[in-house]
């Protein structure tokens, strides 16, 4: 490198880099992406409407406080207006925490495997990642976590359910981690798929912040609200957490046509939730008939599932790749695969199935 490049910051250096999901193969007669968690329905009627209405304006700025949004998000949650904050993406959120709470010397806990972007942003931020393993069942070592705590620990993540497990930690278990946490360490109660939760002993992470200061809940639009490209999520989180993540947000981030589709989409609940019904009666197929050949499958309260293939992991992609299934492979640990509408997660099956009786 020439001494007369542009100086970088050195935390840059050996960054992971963000692995999206692989788009579905082309060229082949089906194709299907289960590689991204996305929901696989295409917009609402009445999402696409409101969507087509603000695009007629895109020469304007959008409203940067998401006035209307955070208002319909403050009603919805019973918090004051003041605890909502917005950003593009629960990614681009979770970036604004960072940024308003560590920085070089800091540390951050979350588990691992979790969330692919926790590293990328930590390190981004300055601060060190300190990865705490799951337990042998795939869930948070939440003592684990704990003991990791150090005076230098300013975040730590809960990713509830576990991406890219569906591993959840369930609510005795969360408050007695969170007795044992330091009120001025903020813990991040990671809930993008929370919508997918069925098992009421799994806290609603909003109940619990209001009883604790140093908690804030990430929300998303993209899973269940099926909103993936429309880049907006939130976080419900105390006066100064909020008033932080206002401070730190990129300015005009959420575009106005993702605000009005969010909003859209909070008055469409009903129509979607039934949609994430289907999709949890499909996760139960799933999981069943994969039980039934053989698999090993922790239980997953999300919308995926993950087989801990280990070092089989790469060949069991393209296996699924072949099939006209595109899978989201972690090499030497597992797949991670989105439940999608019936005749991919069908297709899915049969390659699992048949890789099975080979090995
Ligand atoms: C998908 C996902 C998100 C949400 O990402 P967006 O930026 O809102 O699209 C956040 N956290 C986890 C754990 C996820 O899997």
């Amino acid at each position: 490198m020439s001494d007369t490049s542009p100086k970088l910051r050195a935390e840059l250096d050996g960054i992971p880099t963000y692995k999206p999901g692989r788009p579905a193969a082309v060229g082949e007669a089906v194709s299907y992406k289960l590689s991204s968690n996305e929901n696989p329905y295409p917009p609402l009627p009445g999402v696409m409407e409101s969507v087509l209405a603000s695009a007629g304006a895109f020469n304007r700025y959008p409203d940067m406080a998401c006035t209307g949004l955070t208002s319909e998000l403050a009603d919805r949650f019973e918090v004051p207006v003041s605890h909502v904050a917005t950003g593009t993406g629960s990614v681009g959120v979770a970036q604004q925490l960072l940024q308003a709470t560590s920085g070089p010397g800091d540390e951050v806990i979350y588990a691992w495997r979790s969330f692919e972007a926790y590293p990328i942003i930590t390190q981004i931020s300055g601060a060190a990642s300190v990865k705490v393993p799951l337990d042998a069942d795939a869930v948070h070592d939440l003592d684990a976590m704990v003991d990791a705590i150090t005076d230098r620990t300013r975040m730590i993540f809960v990713c509830n359910p576990n991406n890219p497990t569906g591993t959840v930690v369930r609510r005795a278990e969360l408050e007695r981690f969170l007795d044992r946490v330091p009120t001025d360490i903020l813990v991040v109660l990671d809930e993008a798929y929370r919508e997918f939760i069925r098992d009421t002993e799994v806290p609603d992470g909003v109940e619990i912040y209001r009883e604790r200061p140093n908690v804030a809940v990430l929300r998303t639009f993209s899973k269940a609200y099926g909103l993936a490209g429309l880049r907006v999520g939130f976080a419900i989180a105390h006066e100064r957490v909020a008033a932080a993540l206002r401070k730190t947000a990129v300015p005009f981030g959420v575009s106005q046509i993702a605000q009005d589709a969010a909003v859209a989409s909070l008055r469409a609940e009903e129509e979607l939730l039934e949609r994430v019904a289907e999709l949890v009666g499909e996760r139960a197929r799933v999981c069943e008939a994969l039980r039934g050949q053989g698999w090993t499958v922790p239980d997953t309260h999300a919308n995926f599932v993950w087989l801990g293939l280990g070092e089989r992991t790469a060949d069991f992609a393209v296996e699924c790749e072949r099939s006209g299934v595109t899978v989201r492979p972690f090499v030497g640990e597992g797949v991670r695969v989105t439940i999608g509408e019936y005749k991919a997660n069908d297709l899915f099956l049969r390659t699992a199935e048949s890789f099975r009786e080979e090995i």
